[in-house]
């Protein structure tokens, strides 16, 4: 059945964003914009929501601006650990990988992991194995690295008590869309958290916390203080509100993130709904941000 309104919306990331030049803002805008421009073409040649959220995330993997695949903070150990995972909201279809430190994209494979296996989540040897053996493109962790986020490890590990996790400048990349046929997709993708511990798993490629897509109702990409997103099952939170409180999307994403801040966690989401009605409301300084649908423009924002 044809869906009168589709769209899709993107974030790079809720966080610390106050101290960011207006040069450096211009880069990551251009990046937004083309990535978003691209991801929507899909949706107006009626493609489905999971090839445009794949799509826009997997480009934001590609560049060093995001904290994600070539942008990925650093653990304690100076290894940079990522996670991802995406979901299909026709049938609940969803797909994670989380702690990888030499997929390419981790995107593409988190998609691969509900294509071709019976699991949700795989992690760490054995999700790269999977990734050697479907050809899915191995990097040498090298490709990663960044002399910034290093630096900037080093710098708060010195000021630091141990094991206290950094919320990055630059974040978590996600996007998620509506397309006319209906369909929700959602997807996030993260290197975590600077000086997080060896191991540590956010809730980017945990399904309900830091990703959820559910037809008729909406789709979330979460981004924020991964241990508060995995408690309050932020992702599902949010839909599950307009489900059984009738609330708008605004209203629940709001919420939700209202609420958040109350108990001291920091952090956002981006949202879309079946109208293509679309909520993205942090609690910090600033959330890099976008959106275009049939009804409204490219509108870019980080304030
Ligand atoms: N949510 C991510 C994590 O906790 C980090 C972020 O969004 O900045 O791993």
């Amino acid at each position: 059945m044809a869906n009168e309104n589709y769209g899709i919306v993107v974030h790079g990331g809720a966080g610390v964003l106050s101290n960011l030049s207006s040069e450096q803002q211009q880069i990551i805008e251009k990046k937004v914009s083309e990535t978003l421009i691209s991801a929507y073409k899909i949706l107006q040649n009626g493609g489905s929501s999971l090839d445009a959220v794949e799509f826009a995330v997997s480009e934001f993997e590609d560049s060093p601006l995001f904290n994600a695949g070539r942008g990925s903070v650093y653990t304690s150990e100076e290894v940079q650990e990522m996670d991802a995972s995406i979901m299909f909201g026709l049938d609940r279809s969803a797909g994670a990988v989380a702690s990888v430190k030499k997929v390419k994209n981790p995107i593409r494979l988190a998609r691969k992991v509900f294509e071709k296996t019976e699991h949700v989540l795989l992690v760490g040897d054995g999700a790269e194995a999977f990734a050697k053996s479907i050809g899915e493109p191995i990097v040498d962790p090298e490709y990663f690295y960044s002399e910034k986020n290093l630096q900037r490890l080093r710098k708060v590990k010195s000021k630091l008590v141990q094991n206290q996790l950094i919320q990055d400048k630059i974040g978590t990349v996600g996007a998620v869309a509506l397309d006319k046929s209906g369909n929700i997709a959602a997807a996030t993708s993260t290197g975590g958290m600077t000086n997080k511990m060896p191991g540590r798993i956010g809730d980017t490629p945990i399904i309900g916390s830091g990703t959820w897509a559910q037809n008729e109702i909406c789709g979330v990409s979460s981004t924020g203080h991964g241990e508060f997103f995995i408690k309050f099952q932020i992702a599902k939170e949010v839909c599950t509100r307009i489900e059984y409180l009738n609330q708008s999307l605004a209203e629940s994403a709001t919420d939700v993130i209202e609420e958040l801040k109350k108990i001291g966690a920091t952090g956002g989401l981006i949202a879309i709904d079946k109208d293509a009605n679309i909520s993205t409301p942090f609690n910090t300084d600033g959330m890099i941000r976008g959106s275009i649908t049939n009804r409204s423009e490219l509108n870019f924002a980080i304030y």
